[in-house]
């Protein structure tokens, strides 16, 4: 089922007319669990991945033996919904309970030492004829994402590490069919369910502390004492969730330059990685087609995916993208 955005509530270009030069189109990906396979754009899909290509690895230096079993995290994941599932109201048995609980953070691969090469994490594939927007890079059709199951790097010891890579997808197989992936990751909330994607392409405008201060006066004036602009921020500008291009959002930090750490040339998103597709402020973005089950558990955090503090965008050099992806937590 294809998803719709609906209409903005304010046509904001017919109010703030300098607005319209500044319009750009973002492609909401609209994630949904679901069973991809390798032929599909997905989150947390099975990627279509050469046999004999070398799957990427973190040989960054950090601890990599203590966090969580991959294997728990996903039998956690598959006996909640079905529980769930079979009781809305009270969820998992008291039997189900005990087997939860016996999934803890841990030193579970202490053989690790802290730059032995551990697989990244399979993100995202995104196909260029699924995804309008996708840039093309002359390097393929098809973009992969991945992470590190841990979020230990940087100079804070902080930061994710993400790779890409593009793919033509035309070329012949043979394919891996059982993909590599971590012992443990640091974090649960680093590892994608399977989700299927039903992109959407929608209109954005800019962030607004990145607009000048006197548009931004007229448009707190606008909205009327007490908002301060929350409508243009939740409403009229940028769209939650999961999506390829459009604008970035700096909630946490306030806009800051992010150079490409190779030319200085400021990057543009490639892709938003996000907690939810939408939340309280956001309810506009709801697409249609999911207005009727908003309240079923998890609606809005189809992904089970959280990096830093529940958005990573990943921006490209606009100059070269070759060079390396920026990444930018808010
Ligand atoms: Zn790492
Ligand atoms: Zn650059």
């Amino acid at each position: 089922m294809p998803r719709t955005t609906p209409p903005r509530p304010i046509d904001v270009e017919a109010v703030f007319p300098e607005l319209a030069a500044e319009r750009r189109t973002a492609t909401r990906l609209h994630p949904r669990r679901g069973a991809p396979t390798a032929r599909d754009s997905s989150v947390g899909g099975p990627l279509l991945w050469p046999a004999d290509e070398p799957w990427p690895v973190c040989t960054i230096p950090h601890k990599r033996g203590s966090g969580y079993r991959l294997t728990d995290v996903l039998r956690e994941r598959e006996i909640l919904e079905r529980a769930w599932q079979r009781d809305p109201r009270n969820g998992p048995t008291a039997e189900e309970s005990d087997i939860l609980a016996g999934f803890k953070r841990g030193r579970h691969a202490p053989h690790l030492a802290d730059t032995d090469p551990i697989p990244l994490l399979a993100v995202a594939q995104l196909y260029r004829h699924d995804v309008p927007g996708l840039p093309d890079t002359g390097e393929g059709d098809l973009l992969q994402v991945f992470w590190c199951g841990f979020e230990r790097h940087g100079e804070s010891r902080h930061e994710p590490h993400v790779e890409l890579r593009w793919r033509h997808s035309d070329s012949t197989g043979p394919w891996l069919t059982e993909q590599p992936a971590p012992e443990v990751v640091g974090r649960e909330e680093l590892v994608p369910s399977p989700c299927v994607l039903y992109p959407e392409q929608v209109v954005e405008h800019p962030y607004l502390m990145t607009l000048d201060a006197e548009l931004r006066d007229r448009i707190a004036a606008w909205e009327g004492p007490d908002t301060e602009g929350d409508r243009y921020l939740s409403e009229l500008s940028t769209a939650p969730g999961w999506k390829v291009g459009g604008y970035l959002t700096w909630p946490l930090t306030g806009p800051s330059p992010s150079p490409c750490t190779r030319c200085g040339t400021e990057p543009t998103p490639l892709l938003t990685v996000s907690h939810t597709e939408w939340d309280p402020s956001t309810t506009s973005w709801i697409p249609y087609e999911d207005r009727a089950d908003t309240d079923v558990m998890g609606a809005n955090t189809p992904t089970d995916v959280s990096p830093g503090r529940g958005r990573l965008t990943i921006a490209l050099c606009p100059h070269d993208p070759s060079h390396p992806p920026t990444l930018i937590t808010q």
